[in-house]
């Protein structure tokens, strides 16, 4: 008989909205629901079917059509009793089928487990959402109910669901713009989430609730008589924010509650829109606006299609309040979202793929597709989803948002990938910023692209959004992936080489790559070769699968031999402790050039070359600004480098110094006192008695170098000496 009751209030409420609900279907989903869900009891004690229609009046809440309350009636009767969808379509037709199957799948996510899975699910949910956004909002009016009963559930319960509510439900709630779901969502999962903290804003809240609601009606009188005079027919309401707010602002600016001062939010709703603006210049008029805080979400409607000036200002007896002004449909916008656009319509609900108000939720889904790892689509969704927004500017004067903190790189990618890759510099307003600079309400963003411009690694640091942060690391990966291929097959060619005087070619016309990855369960070749060039397989245990006994062989046949090219091959490449580091690998194979032939402790760049391994030069080498960018690669010293004799690497050094006798001895007797070992030495003597002597010398390390030729500089006779 209660539940009667209820039922046909909530079916008044439907009346309200809906001109020509079919009352009978309503009345026939109770019935069954209520069968069907007999003898079942909630965690309080109640009768089941009293959440069902707890979530249908809230749906009602919503103004959605006849299929959403019959699903809200439905939607627990698949998962908790013998009712199969199909029993379902025969009963209330496929759109209901289709609602309560889609609100089944969302209830058996989970969003607390792994955080894979808990991606895969977000995923899910998402994509569900643009099939039918009534599928959510059912299941938004599902949890809504849930929260409010929730202090019958464990403790451990609570903190799960409130949690989940917090990250996923209450931002959706948000998102899709229904702001009262929102913060009763958040207002909930607050109090069972930081239990102290909420009751003690409550309590404070409470504690001056007379002062404040004396305040409250005196300032709506101030500014009901004030409209009144200016002809402005106008509905002022007041109250405080909601709990969470209060506690956020808190948290954000490390305050306290006595500090938190626009505690009080007013809101007037006008008739027309220009209303809107001659109210503010009223407002401002009586109060002084407090600066920087006026935002005009009517030019500038938010993402989610919200539209409303906000302002605040000090009010009588100096208190700070905050005032919202717009037009009555703006506020049915603000309060029900994505409801309001169709309200009691029937029919499937997929949003319009031109609608702006969804372009949020087209971008989501179309970046899904990305996506390989589950765990960046997760990150890449709570970013786009869960952040604050900033409004800026194409050249063209569209309008487009961002995450608080995003930078010139996001705008760019967010304008076209290719954009994005390119992007080499931005001006803002009209001046060149650097690209990690922070998009400010109102910028005009200006993008500058140059065509062999490549994303960096460095930008991952500051980028914002999903999409440029996704596109950078993809980027990024391939190059490398492309480079350790590359490097992989130089490797392989070297060592096929020397230990079977073959080639990588050869390999490939013999088929041998294929069957050499297939051997070492490889999914392909370049894989393998990617392996190899990253140092994680040698190229060895390759080579080794197609000449399983031959490669050792030949392999030492070719080390007692001193055949000339291993010869070349020894001189050109020092294998083993090479003294160089590659991102981390050791054991890379390395040439130094011949140009500027570093030693360690020079800056070093390596760059990957046709056929020669990786070649090293020092940074300061003028040769490298000829060599292809792509091709260059982050390589340091071992730190062992230095001091190991096997990697000493050879230098010249000229001596200019006067003709004469005894001065080459004293010269060499300092190369071999500062450790140097001479491999070569060549004596011109000009017509001038003076002398040029050229030495190879092999060294450790830079520090030995220059030792040595600062004792050289100081023997008398000597004018000048340099490494060449
Ligand atoms: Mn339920």
């Amino acid at each position: 008989m209660q539940m009667q009751n209820r039922l046909n209030s909530i079916i008044k409420k439907v009346r309200g909205y809906h001109p020509n609900p079919d009352i009978n279907k309503l009345r026939e989903a109770f019935e069954f629901a209520n069968a069907m869900h007999e003898g079942q009891v909630r965690k309080s004690g109640e009768p089941y079917m009293t959440h069902p229609l707890e979530v249908m009046d809230i749906i009602a809440g919503l103004r959605l059509d006849v299929s959403s309350l019959v699903a809200g009636l439905l939607h627990d009767t698949v998962e908790d009793t013998d009712t199969t969808v199909e029993d379902l379509r025969d009963m209330f037709g496929e759109d209901v089928a289709f609602l309560v199957d889609g609100v089944t799948k969302l209830s058996k996510f989970s969003f607390n487990t792994r955080e894979e899975a808990q991606a895969e699910n977000i995923r899910k949910m998402i994509i569900a959402m643009s099939r039918d956004l009534r599928v959510i909002l059912v299941k938004l009016a599902d949890r809504l109910h849930n929260m409010r009963t929730l202090k019958y559930m464990s403790e451990e319960g609570q903190e799960r669901i409130s949690q989940e509510t917090m990250d996923i439900y209450a931002p959706l709630a948000h998102r899709l713009g229904i702001s009262w779901v929102k913060t009763e969502l958040e207002d909930l999962s607050f109090r069972y989430l930081h239990a102290d903290a909420y009751y003690e804003i409550a309590e404070k809240v409470a504690s001056k609730k007379r002062q404040r609601e004396m305040f409250i009606r005196e300032v709506i009188t101030i500014l009901n008589d004030m409209l009144r005079e200016n002809n402005i027919r106008a509905e002022v309401t007041g109250r405080p924010k909601n709990f969470w707010s209060i506690y956020r602002k808190m948290r954000e600016q490390q305050i306290e509650f006595e500090q938190v001062f626009d505690i009080l939010a007013f809101r007037i709703l006008v008739p027309e829109r220009v209303q809107c603006y001659e109210g503010l210049g009223l407002v401002h008029n009586l109060w002084k606006p407090i600066p920087g805080r006026f935002k005009d979400y009517i030019a500038i409607p938010k993402p989610n299609g919200y539209q409303s000036l906000h302002t605040s200002v000090i009010g009588p007896y100096q208190e700070r309040i905050e005032i919202q002004i717009r037009t009555s449909n703006m506020h049915k916008v603000a309060e029900e979202g994505i409801a309001a656009h169709w309200l009691y319509k029937e029919g499937k609900a997929v949003p319009d793929r031109d609608d702006q108000k969804f372009a949020w939720l087209h971008r989501l889904m179309e970046e899904h597709q990305d996506h390989e790892d589950p765990r960046e689509f997760l990150e890449s969704v709570k970013i786009d989803l869960f952040h604050d927004e900033v409004y800026v500017f194409t050249p063209r004067g569209d309008v487009m948002s961002f995450p608080m903190g995003a930078t010139p790189v996001d705008f760019a990618f967010a304008i076209h990938t290719e954009v994005g890759f390119h992007c080499s510099g931005a001006k803002v307003n009209g001046l060149m910023v650097p690209l990690k600079y922070q998009l400010q309400n109102g910028d005009i963003i200006e993008i500058i692209t140059q065509k062999n411009q490549r994303p960096n690694k460095d930008w991952l640091a500051y980028v914002k959004t999903g999409r440029a942060r996704t596109k950078i690391r993809h980027s990024v990966q391939k190059e490398q992936r492309d480079r350790s291929r590359e490097l992989g097959r130089e490797l392989l060619d070297k060592e096929l080489n020397k230990r079977a005087s073959t080639n990588v070619r050869a390999w490939e016309r013999a088929g041998n790559l294929t069957k050499a990855a297939e051997l070492c369960k490889f999914s392909s070749v370049d894989e393998m070769l990617a392996e190899i060039g990253y140092g994680k397989t040698q190229p060895e245990t390759v080579i080794e699968k197609i000449y399983p006994s031959q490669a050792r062989i030949n392999a030492t046949k070719n080390d007692n031999s001193e055949s000339r090219l291993g010869q070349l091959w020894d001189k050109l490449v020092h294998r083993g402790k090479t003294g160089v580091v590659l991102d981390g690998i050791e054991d890379v194979m390395v040439q130094y050039a011949k140009c500027c032939n570093p030693v360690p402790g020079d800056e070093i760049v390596g760059f990957v070359t046709r056929g020669r391994g990786l070649s090293v030069h020092t940074r300061e080498c003028a040769r490298i600004t000829h060599l292809e960018r792509e091709r260059q690669i982050t390589v340091r010293w071992a730190n062992e480098a230095k001091s190991n004799d096997a990697a000493r690497r050879p230098v010249n050094v000229r001596v200019y110094c006067a003709d004469k006798p005894g001065l080459l001895g004293s010269i060499s007797n300092s190369f071999t006192q500062a450790g140097v070992n001479i491999s070569q030495a060549q004596c011109i003597t000009t017509e001038d008695s003076r002398a040029i002597n050229t030495f190879e010398v092999l060294v450790n390390n830079l520090e030995q170098l220059k030792r040595a030729m600062k004792t050289i500089e100081k023997i008398k006779g000597v004018y000048k000496v340099e490494r060449t």
